[in-house]
C-alpha cells in the first residue's frame, strides 16, 4: 500500500514552468505565437530570423503597431492580455491571441527580450524579462514602429524537452517552414520573410513572399505556377452563414507526397487542425487518384459563435457545433469535382 502524504501547493514558479510546458510545445508553436502577435498588431511585414535552426534563438520582427509604455511591466505577467476583457467576448473574437499566455510562457521557457516602438514614442525601448515575466531591465534603442520579440535558448529549463528539441531540430524546423507556410497562405497583404543563420554565419532565406492580396497569388509565390496550375478553385456555399473556398489538387494532379503534406486547414484565416476534413479530403481524392495525396488548402468562412477554439492551450484544435452537418455538405461538395463523370470538375461556386 502506498503511504499518505501530505498535500501542499506547487511552488508558483514550478507551476508556471509546468503550464508553459504545454502552451509553448516545440519550436514552431514558440514561434506560432509570436507571428500571431505580429498579425493581430496589424503588421504587414513579419520577418523571422533564426539561429542554429531555431536552437539557439530565434527573432520575430514586425512593423505593427508597437507596445505602449504602460504596457512594459504586465507585457508577460500570465494572463495579461490587450484582447480580451470579459468571458462573453470569446464569442466575437476577430484575434489570434486572447488568453494571455505566449509570452508569459516563452518566459517561462527561455531568455525573453522585446524592442519596441508606438507612433507615439520618439525613440524604442528594449526590454529584458526573466522567467517569471517581471520586467528587469529596460533601455532605450533605435527602432522603426513595430516589435521585436527575441527568444534565446527555449527550454533550456525542460532538460527532456530542451534533449528532444536538440535532436529533433530539422525535424522541428521543417515542421516550423510548413508552419509559416500557412500564415504566408493565407494573411492577405502582409510580407513574410524567414532566415536561418547557421554557426559559421551562413546566412540562408527559408521563405520569401511579398505580401499579396489573394490566396491565389500567394499559392504562386509560396509553392510556385506550376503546383497552381494543377489545383481546382473551390468555394462552396455550406449554409447561409458558412461557406468554404481554397483550392484542391484536381483529380490525377496531386501532389505524390505524404499524407498531410501541402494540405492546409484554416477557420477565418486561422490555421488549424481539421482531421475529420483531412480524412474526409483524401478519402474522396482517393476514389479519383489512388496513387497521390490531394493539395488542399481550405479556409472555411464561419460566425465566431459556431466553433471554439479554446479547447487546447496551442489553440490548433477546433469545435465546431454543427460538425456533422459541416461535413455532409462537403462531402457532397468534394463529390462533383472528384466524381470521374465530373468533365470539368467544377464545383458550385459562391456568387
Ligand atoms: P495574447 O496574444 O493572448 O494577448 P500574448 O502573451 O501573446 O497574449 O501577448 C500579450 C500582449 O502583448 C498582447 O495582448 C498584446 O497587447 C501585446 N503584444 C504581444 N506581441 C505584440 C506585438 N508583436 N505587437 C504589439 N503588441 C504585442
Ligand atoms: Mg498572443
Amino acid at each position: 500500500m502506498h503511504e499518505s502524504h501530505i498535500i501542499k501547493p506547487i511552488n508558483k514558479g514550478v507551476v508556471h514552468r509546468i503550464c508553459a510546458g504545454q502552451v509553448i510545445l516545440d519550436l514552431s508553436s514558440a514561434v506560432k505565437e509570436l507571428v500571431e502577435n505580429s498579425l493581430d498588431a496589424g503588421a504587414t511585414s513579419i520577418e523571422i530570423a533564426l539561429k542554429d535552426y531555431g536552437e539557439e534563438w530565434f527573432q520575430v520582427i514586425d512593423n505593427g503597431c508597437g507596445i505602449s509604455p504602460n504596457n512594459f511591466k504586465v507585457l508577460a505577467l500570465k494572463h495579461h492580455t490587450s484582447k480580451l476583457a470579459d468571458f462573453p467576448d470569446l464569442q466575437s473574437l476577430t484575434t489570434f491571441g486572447f488568453r494571455g499566455e505566449a509570452l508569459s510562457s516563452l518566459c517561462a521557457l527561455g531568455n525573453l527580450t522585446v524592442e519596441t516602438k508606438t507612433k507615439n514614442e520618439s525613440v524604442a525601448t528594449h526590454l529584458t524579462f526573466d522567467h517569471s515575466g517581471l520586467l528587469v531591465a529596460e533601455r532605450k534603442t533605435a527602432r522603426q514602429i513595430g516589435t521585436t520579440v527575441t527568444v534565446k535558448k527555449l527550454f533550456s529549463n525542460l532538460p527532456v524537452r530542451s534533449k528532444e528539441f536538440s535532436r529533433n531540430i530539422r525535424k522541428e524546423y521543417g515542421k516550423l517552414v510548413s508552419l509559416l507556410n500557412a500564415y504566408a497562405l493565407i494573411a492577405k497583404g502582409v510580407r513574410f520573410v524567414c532566415t536561418n543563420t547557421t554557426g559559421k554565419n551562413v546566412k540562408s532565406v527559408v521563405l520569401k513572399t511579398q505580401g499579396n492580396g489573394s490566396l491565389k497569388d500567394n499559392i504562386i509565390t509560396v509553392f510556385g505556377m506550376n503546383t497552381l496550375n494543377c489545383l481546382e478553385p473551390v468555394a462552396l456555399c455550406i449554409s447561409d452563414s458558412c461557406k468554404v473556398d481554397g483550392f484542391l489538387s484536381k483529380p490525377g494532379q496531386g501532389s505524390g507526397r505524404n499524407l498531410g503534406d501541402r494540405q492546409y486547414f484554416f477557420v477565418n484565416g486561422r490555421p488549424v487542425d481539421m482531421p475529420k476534413v483531412c480524412k474526409l479530403v483524401n478519402e474522396l481524392y482517393k476514389g479519383a487518384n489512388s496513387r497521390q495525396y490531394p493539395i488542399a488548402i481550405l479556409n472555411f468562412t464561419v460566425p465566431p459563435r459556431a466553433y471554439d477554439v479554446n479547447v487546447t492551450p496551442d489553440k490548433r484544435k477546433i469545435f465546431f457545433s454543427e460538425e456533422s452537418s459541416l461535413l455532409q455538405a462537403l462531402r457532397e461538395g468534394f463529390q462533383q469535382i472528384y466524381s470521374p463523370n465530373n468533365a470539368c470538375y467544377s464545383v458550385n461556386k459562391v456568387e
